[in-house]
């Protein structure tokens, strides 16, 4: 690459969720089209994009380590660009450039669509710039449609923010106020990714469940997904995340009523304990959560389920903590995301005084993980010698079989021709693993 190429070449680091994931794609699909090119070696970079998260300590010190490590590259090339984009962005503002003095630009997460006229601006001025102002319009997530090169399936953000406020979390303050893209939006790039060779889409958003754009009032979550069921060669829909409390019977109905809809749904539980789960403000109890789950199941018995679990929240006592064992054995998640409580500035739950240690943290995480293994593997093993059709995505991390999932979200390798890619199989569960399912295709599939 000569010093021209350079000129526009750029580099993302991406840390945290789908959802940072995917303001990245975003982020590289308008630089391409502004006449950036993507380079895979930070040291050719012209402009470097750290995208960050801040929904845990962890992730938000990643991101301090790699910003920190840019210092040498700024000073030993001074005209590199280094944008902070993202969670810790918003949350820190100015003070982000008193630790780093290098950065150019600090660009909050509503900001994400306009990257390239804050760049624009900067290549004029030379002003390092602070963009935290919060939006409150859907206008910023408006987007024709990106997804990883030859990909099958695609994530669609439909809306962003939260309101609320569960005590831990920092979403509702770096992320803003829930806002809804329009109806009419959301159909065209879905339309548009699929005519690009997208099989499946998977709707994004903080809480789903509350869906609802001021411009088409009448189109509530059931209805955008009743919607995009008639988006000619969509083969599949999924969504992430729902909240219980939110998790209405029409929703519900949705799966029996809509066959593009998978048959998963990741419903965060975040406790069994109902003292905790009143202190985290989740504005339900474990016997409602249940009820949820069981009214899934009515509509659907194989219905995948996947969590999200927070252990060590301050003043979780032994007796909470069995709480949420108790109530995985009962539940038997496919999938559960397991987390050590970490106190988030800013929040309610970071001023609460019963913390709990690091190390007992460690100890209750490696435990419930260690509990949960066996569940998912005991119901895994249900699953060998039946069949189940499987969307092929790619190649399995060891690059020997095909991977793809089922409807139910299990992943899923077997052997069988490359010219499957994209293509919807039957397959024959024969072999439960630890994280995903090995199959044979089913008889005149290849
Ligand atoms: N909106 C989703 C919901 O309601 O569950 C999830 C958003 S958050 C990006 C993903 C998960 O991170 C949460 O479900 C929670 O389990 C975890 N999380 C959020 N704040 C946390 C904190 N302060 N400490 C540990 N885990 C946290
Ligand atoms: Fe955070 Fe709760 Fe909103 Fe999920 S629902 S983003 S956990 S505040």
């Amino acid at each position: 690459m000569d010093d021209r190429d350079r000129r526009k070449g750029f580099y993302i680091q991406t840390f945290g969720c789908q959802m940072n994931e995917q303001d990245s794609l975003r982020m590289a699909d308008r630089l391409s089209r502004e006449g950036y090119s993507h380079v895979a070696d930070l040291r050719r970079a012209r402009l470097v994009l750290v995208n960050t998260c801040s929904i845990r300590e962890k992730a938000q010190q990643k991101a301090y380590s790699f910003l920190g490590r840019l210092e040498t590259l700024k000073r030993r090339r001074p005209d590199t660009i280094v944008a902070c984009v993202g969670c810790v962005a918003q949350q820190e503002g100015p003070r982000l450039r008193e630790r780093f003095p290098f950065v150019d630009l600090v660009v909050g997460p509503s900001h994400v669509g306009g990257i390239a006229e804050l760049l624009e601006e900067f290549g004029r001025t030379r002003t390092p710039r602070v963009e935290v102002s919060q939006e409150t319009g859907a206008g910023s997530l408006d987007c024709e449609g990106v997804s990883r090169q030859g990909s099958v399936t695609a994530y669609v953000t439909i809306m962003e923010g939260c309101n609320n406020f569960c005590s831990y979390c920092v979403v509702p303050y770096v992320r803003g106020r829930e806002r809804s893209r329009p109806y009419e939006s959301i159909r065209r790039e879905v339309g548009n990714l699929v005519r690009r060779g997208v099989k499946e889409v998977c709707l994004l958003g903080q809480n789903v469940n509350s869906y609802r754009c001021s411009e088409t009032p009448q189109r509530d979550f059931p209805g955008l997904l009743e919607g995009l069921g008639s988006v000619e060669g969509l083969q599949r829909v999924r969504f992430t995340t729902s909240h219980p409390k939110d998790l209405s019977q029409s929703l519900i109905d949705c799966y029996g009523k809509l066959d593009v809809l998978c048959e998963h749904i990741h419903l965060p539980l975040q406790s069994g304990s109902d003292r905790v789960l009143s202190a985290m403000n989740r504005g339900y109890t474990l016997e409602h959560y249940l009820k949820k789950v069981d009214d899934l199941r009515k509509a659907v018995p194989e219905i995948g389920l996947s969590t999200d679990i927070i252990v060590g929240f301050p003043g979780e006592d032994e007796r909470d903590f069995e709480s949420t064992l108790e109530a995985l054995e009962v539940i038997e998640f496919d999938t559960v995301f397991s987390f050590a409580y970490s106190a988030r500035p800013g929040t309610r739950a970071a001023l609460l005084e019963e913390r709990i240690s690091e190390n007992e943290k460690r100890e209750r995480l490696r435990y419930l993980q260690e509990c949960e293994a066996r569940i998912a593997a005991r119901k895994n093993a249900r699953m060998i010698g039946t069949c189940a059709e499987v969307l092929v995505e790619g190649t399995s991390r060891d690059g020997r079989h095909l991977m793809g999932r089922t409807r139910t979200n299990k992943i899923v390798n077997f052997e069988g021709p490359a010219g499957l890619l994209g293509r919807l199989c039957s397959v024959e569960i024969v072999k439960a693993c630890k994280n995903s399912l090995l199959g044979r295709l089913a008889a005149g599939q290849a």
